[in-house]
């Protein structure tokens, strides 16, 4: 049992070790900017090892209630936030939920309801999870929040006031399901998104863009000075490959689309749904007591120390969440993780195959502990995992029901974790000034 649990929990704890690892490391560098070239400190990551461990799970999608790959993101995150506050850390861990957008005013309808009712059960049913799993999140966003609201109209205007937005027309072919225009060499037969594997639909629409392709050299400098920044190491490799085939400027309004945040200063438009999500990451540190705003909620603990996502959002998060937080002056995250999807049997899951995992069902038969155990054990961070029930069933009978007890388990898992930390990379994990 030992030699096991040491491969692929370590694996995931060795993860958690290196990243004050980075936040050290980045803590010096500067971003690659031309104005960082006029005024050598203006954008320097002010982190200290004083700021607080600000991480984050994706803000999910409400369109559907919760699936095992959102609550599996969580489940790592969480593990991370518990590490983080073992070692002495302050921890600032924040989940939610992204509630705009032409998918979810279409699903609220087929449901016969409001998108504003739509949205309260679904963010409701994460939370009910995220109790059920025992996650110990701090705080929960969601991007219908009027502070949230505000906080991505005020970043708007300060991409707009330094001359990153412009607008255009556009006509291209659009995924409905990625609520986004799509290269047609990326996709399949017969125009089909490779992500949803249906066509995408021809649209032509008046939009505001954001000048991402400005940001071309800023972005390949970081990645090459500072490494930490996309993790694991493939999914860096992903990003920079990605780069070589050159940025192009993305449309961040919808003319189409009434549910979602108003364009300042021109109302027939909402704000794309990332460019509004994303700063989710940054609305949920502002205080509900105060006025929202970017700089209180900056000092609040941005930048975040990790984003945890799934490796199909890789592209929002390393490529233009970076960019957009340099047009607006701001700093960068420390690390963007993307973790791998889970299968079921050795299949990818899916509704029109009949095979989903349904992670409520998982808690109420199992319980908490076991699914949060499961998943940590025997996925290898960063990878793709599978669940077969027989695995999960021959693992809770192994380790949880046929030992000591849980609390055992958790006192070998702490001591597999120290030894390894201490024996192979030369450091105490309880004694944080080592790192
Ligand atoms: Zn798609």
């Amino acid at each position: 049992m030992a030699v096991r649990m040491h491969h692929s929990l370590t694996t995931t704890f060795t993860t958690f070790f290196f990243f004050p690892k980075s936040i050290n490391k980045t803590h010096h560098i500067k971003w690659f900017s031309p104005s960082s070239r006029r005024s050598p400190t203006a954008l320097y990551c002010t982190c200290s090892s004083q700021d607080p461990f600000v991480l984050t799970t994706p803000l999910y999608y409400v369109n559907a209630p919760p699936h095992m790959g959102s609550a599996y993101s969580t489940i790592a995150a969480d593990a991370i936030a518990r590490f983080q506050r073992l070692i002495g850390k302050k921890v600032i861990f924040i989940t939610g939920t992204d509630e705009h957008g032409e998918k979810i005013a279409t699903a609220a309808a087929a449901g016969g309801s409001t998108p504003n009712d739509h949205c309260d059960a679904i963010s409701q049913s994460y939370r009910a999870l995220w109790k059920d799993l025992d996650i110990s999140y701090d705080k929960f966003i969601r991007t219908t929040d009027p502070k949230h609201e505000a906080i991505v109209e005020e970043f708007y205007s300060k991409v707009l006031a330094n001359g990153d937005i412009y607008r255009a027309d556009y006509e291209g072919l659009y995924c409905v399901n990625c609520e986004e225009y799509k290269d047609e060499k990326e996709l399949l037969e017969n125009n089909c998104c490779p992500m949803h594997l249906k066509p995408c639909v021809s649209r032509k629409e008046d939009n505001y863009f954001f000048a991402l392709s400005k940001y071309q050299k800023k972005l390949e400098d970081i990645l090459e000075h500072n490494p930490d920044f996309v993790q694991p190491l493939y999914r860096l490799n992903e990003v920079q490959n990605w780069l070589k085939t050159g940025l192009k400027d993305f449309s961040i309004s919808r003319a189409s689309v009434d549910w979602g945040i108003r364009v300042p200063n021109d109302p027939k438009q909402t704000i794309y749904v990332w460019f509004d999500a994303l700063l989710g990451y940054i609305s949920a540190l502002s205080d509900d007591q105060e006025q929202p705003s970017l700089q209180t909620a900056i000092a609040s603990g941005w930048p975040a120390s990790l984003h945890l996502i799934g490796k199909d959002i890789l592209r929002f998060h390393a490529v233009y969440w970076p960019a957009m937080l340099m047009s607006a002056g701001m700093s960068l995250p420390n690390t963007v993780f993307g973790h791998g999807f889970l299968t079921k049997d050795g299949m990818k899951m899916g509704k029109s195959l009949g095979n989903t995992l349904e992670p409520n069902e998982l808690v109420q038969r199992f319980g908490p502990d076991a699914v949060r155990y499961f998943f940590l054990r025997e996925v290898e961070f960063g990878n793709d995992g599978d669940y077969s029930e027989e695995r999960f069933i021959n693992i809770v009978n192994a380790h949880l029901a046929n030992t000591i007890g849980i609390l055992f388990l958790f006192v070998i898992l702490e001591y597999c974790f120290y030894s390894y930390l201490t024996h192979y990379l030369h450091v105490d994990p309880f004694y944080p000034s080592s790192f």
